[in-house]
């Protein structure tokens, strides 16, 4: 058994009934274990660090990176409708950040985390992208005057095809390194 899946089946049969009237529940309807009934675990395990070298608690959010464009398809299709529209305060909907991603893998992943059916708020969130962009472009951490994020952004939505409805700029952005000095942006919404 695949260890998202065996640490998330004893969260669950860990978790006492008790606690979802004990601090609040957020949807009344909701269902310990959704996601165990799906392949959610299977495909975010792969983007998760030191899963079994620091296994998280079961209210811990599970934190997920470079997910990439073949993960992103199959949680476009394993996700509820509901799941799909959610969105971290401004950034685009986790349905518009897994379509761009599924399409443009060459340029964007994902980062993100998952909650465990240790907690009632149990679901899937995107933070952000990361985008690989080639050009030269001044962009401080938070933005400043004149720096360059609407141009990154502008390539984003207008080349990579990231749906920004009703999705602000990011809130921040970083340069990451990876293989032969390839330059990507992380872009984080707060
Ligand atoms: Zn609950
Ligand atoms: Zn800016």
């Amino acid at each position: 058994m695949p260890a998202l899946r065996a640490v998330w089946q004893a969260h669950l049969e860990q978790h006492d009934p008790e606690d979802c009237v004990r601090f609040g529940t957020p949807a009344p309807d909701h269902h310990h274990g959704r996601l165990l009934g799906s392949t959610v675990p299977e495909l975010v395990e792969p983007f998760v660090r030191g899963l079994l070298v620091d296994p998280p608690g079961p209210t811990d959010i599970v934190p997920f990176t470079r997910l990439d464009g073949e993960a992103a398809g199959e949680l476009l299709d394993v996700l509820s409708p509901s799941d799909l529209d959610g969105r971290q305060n401004d950034a685009p909907t986790l349905r518009a950040i897994l379509e761009a991603t599924a399409t443009r893998p060459d340029r964007l992943d994902v980062h993100g985390y998952a909650v465990g059916p240790g907690r009632c708020d149990e679901r899937v969130t995107a933070e952000g992208v990361h985008v690989r962009f080639d050009d030269d472009v001044r962009l401080p951490r938070r933005h400043d005057d004149g720096c360059d994020c609407e141009r990154l952004w502008s390539y984003v939505v207008d080349e990579l095809g990231l749906d920004d409805d009703g999705a602000r700029r990011p809130d921040e952005i970083v340069p990451v390194y990876r293989a032969d000095d390839e330059r990507w942006w992380r872009l984080w919404w707060d």
